[in-house]
């Protein structure tokens, strides 16, 4: 941080903060993706050789060629411009895993560009749309593809927001405002039904609710053709307990409870999807017969996840 202080000096963004900002947030987020040391401190330097008169060498020298590469991997990627053409699409993609042996350099690439979206407000009209849709284009799948669900889901929000700035605000205020509010009571309610057989069953338990994020909804609403009300699936229960016959044992407690929905029940555990991903999925017709998914699993495939 102090090496990247220095070096940025009295340099200032354009939303007016001082630059070093901007790596030290880069760096919390990775942080919270609970990044190696080396990742953070590269993240904390990401901006260094290009944007300063420090040198990559000056940073082999003090902090070693791990850290030194990760940073040298960043510049590289910087260097790919998207120009929007739909033809160079996947090949865009393409190059950028090709480009990167080191997968961190993805991550930390990922927690610079979430940030620069978080601050897209001090950037002028047109860049802005620009950087949500290369965003929205190519970072989002490519945070999908290796599994990186809050990324995905926090980038495409954001360029949701900056790119269909209407749909945006009308969906916002259907969902959170309105709608949030009765659905966390039905969540409450079948919780508490929930969590009085699993006290009987005497299996230790989490129970969190999730909702779908407004893009998600969006996209449903657009390529399926259908009003929000029609979207039902716009949350899920998630029930964490500690072992894999523990997590067959609640789907069983549901099952009995009420009345499961054939096509939507997915064992992710005996099957894991490809990427990895493993849990149970079911919705069942809950209380006052509203679809209501379940997903269970142990806490290890929470932190996969
Ligand atoms: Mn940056």
């Amino acid at each position: 941080y102090d090496f990247a202080l220095q070096a940025h000096g009295q340099q200032t963004r354009k939303t007016g903060e001082l630059y070093t900002q901007h790596p030290l947030h880069t760096a919390y987020i990775l942080a919270q993706m609970k990044a190696d040391l080396p990742t953070i401190a590269a993240g904390l330097m990401h901006d260094v050789p290009e944007d300063t008169d420090t040198t990559l060498a000056d940073i082999q020298q003090q902090f070693g060629s791990e850290i030194a590469s990760l940073v040298e991997g960043i510049t590289k990627l910087s260097k790919i411009r998207y120009t929007g053409v739909e033809r160079y699409r996947e090949s865009l993609r393409k190059m950028f895993l090709a480009m990167t042996d080191d997968l961190r350099v993805i991550l930390i690439k990922f927690a610079d560009r979430l940030h620069n979206l978080r601050t897209l407000e001090g950037v002028d009209p047109k860049k802005r749309l620009r950087i949500a849709k290369e965003t929205l284009e190519i970072y989002a799948p490519i945070a999908g593809l290796l599994g990186i669900w809050r990324l995905k889901w926090q980038m495409e929000d954001i360029c949701f927001k900056y790119l269909y700035p209407e749909e945006y605000k009308k969906l916002e205020y259907k969902y959170e405002i309105e709608k949030k509010v009765e659905l966390n009571q039905y969540i409450q309610k079948v919780r508490n039904i929930v969590s009085k057989k699993l006290v009987e069953a005497k299996i230790e338990y989490s129970i969190e609710g999730r909702f779908k994020h407004l893009y998600s909804i969006w996209q449903k609403m657009t390529t399926k053709d259908r009003k929000f009300d029609e979207i039902y699936d716009v949350f899920a229960l998630r029930v964490i307990v500690p072992t894999v016959a523990d997590c067959y044992n609640v789907l069983g407690i549901i099952h009995t409870l009420w009345k499961p929905n054939y096509n939507r029940f997915k064992d992710y555990i005996a099957v894991p999807k490809p990427n990895g991903y493993r849990s149970l999925h079911t919705t069942v017709f809950g209380p006052e017969g509203k679809a209501t998914e379940f997903q269970i699993r142990t806490p290890e495939m929470n932190l996969e996840s």
